[in-house]
């Protein structure tokens, strides 16, 4: 058994027993861990909002190898984004940040760089503009998927790797465009528009907390659906963004106010 240390991002918590808690982090230098942090449920809780979903801690725990549950022992809150957001719009869209990456991972294999991602991506939805949101998650998810493995193929044909089609001819299974050839052997197309693919290319390549400058809001719908698609052939656990399921039943928070600020 080791004393490990590592800063961390709380996913989500399950209560255990009367008093504890299993809480689920993203770490930075051991992936996703599930610690159990005794009393945690007392008030006031020696572990105080370090362990609230979003919140981004340092987390002391001891490692076994060859157990799923690993004993928490100290923490110490770094920022408690979700405690800070009050905004709806904001909380829903910080919340689908740490599905995807609770659905998109598992398993204790560090990945610094997709960390460095989620704590970026939670930032800005903090800190952009209201009607950047949509862009930033969708910058999050076409990166995440790369880092994963999956980069969407825009240079040339996902299928054979020839001269891409006019027509701007996305397949979600392929991954990416399509010359003319492989598309008329290919279900499913989405045709992009100029606009959505220009948008799509720089979502995946430009940092996440500016994704808002590189997408006009009125192409967002037409890019979230594609990268969805693309997701759910790539990815068997993803099924949507299911926090983001509240921002449709409000229309005046769909339509994306600008921010008051
Ligand atoms: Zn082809």
């Amino acid at each position: 058994m080791a004393l490990i240390r590592s800063e961390g991002i709380v996913l989500k918590t399950h209560a255990l027993g009367d008093t504890s808690r299993i809480v689920v982090v993203y770490t930075r230098d051991h992936g996703l861990v599930k610690l159990v942090a005794k009393g945690a449920r007392k008030t006031p809780s020696r572990f105080g909002i370090s362990l609230e979903p979003l919140s981004r801690s340092r987390f002391l725990f001891y490692y076994k190898p060859d157990r799923d549950l690993h004993l928490l022992s100290q923490t110490d809150t770094i920022v408690a984004t979700g405690v800070g957001l009050t905004d709806l719009s904001r909380l829903a869209h910080a919340q689908a940040a740490v599905e995807l990456l609770d659905r998109l991972v598992w398993g204790e294999e560090p990945h610094p760089d997709l960390y460095d991602l989620l704590s970026a991506t939670l930032d800005a939805t903090v800190r952009a503009p209201g009607t950047s949101l949509t862009a930033i998650t969708i910058a999050f998810e076409l990166q995440v998927a790369s880092l994963l493995g999956y980069r969407p193929r825009l240079d040339a044909c996902a299928g054979c790797g020839g001269t891409l089609s006019p027509e701007r001819l996305f397949s979600p299974s392929r991954g990416g465009l399509l010359c003319a050839g492989c598309a008329a052997r290919e279900p499913g197309l989405i045709r992009l528009s100029a606009d959505a693919l220009a948008g799509l290319a720089l979502l995946l390549s430009r940092p996440v907390g500016d994704a808002g400058e590189y997408v006009e809001v009125r192409r967002t719908a037409e890019i979230l659906r594609v990268v969805d698609q693309f997701l759910r052939h790539h990815f068997q656990r993803f099924q949507g963004l299911r926090s983001l399921e509240v921002l449709r039943a409000i229309p005046e928070i769909a339509a994306e106010k600008p921010c008051p600020n």
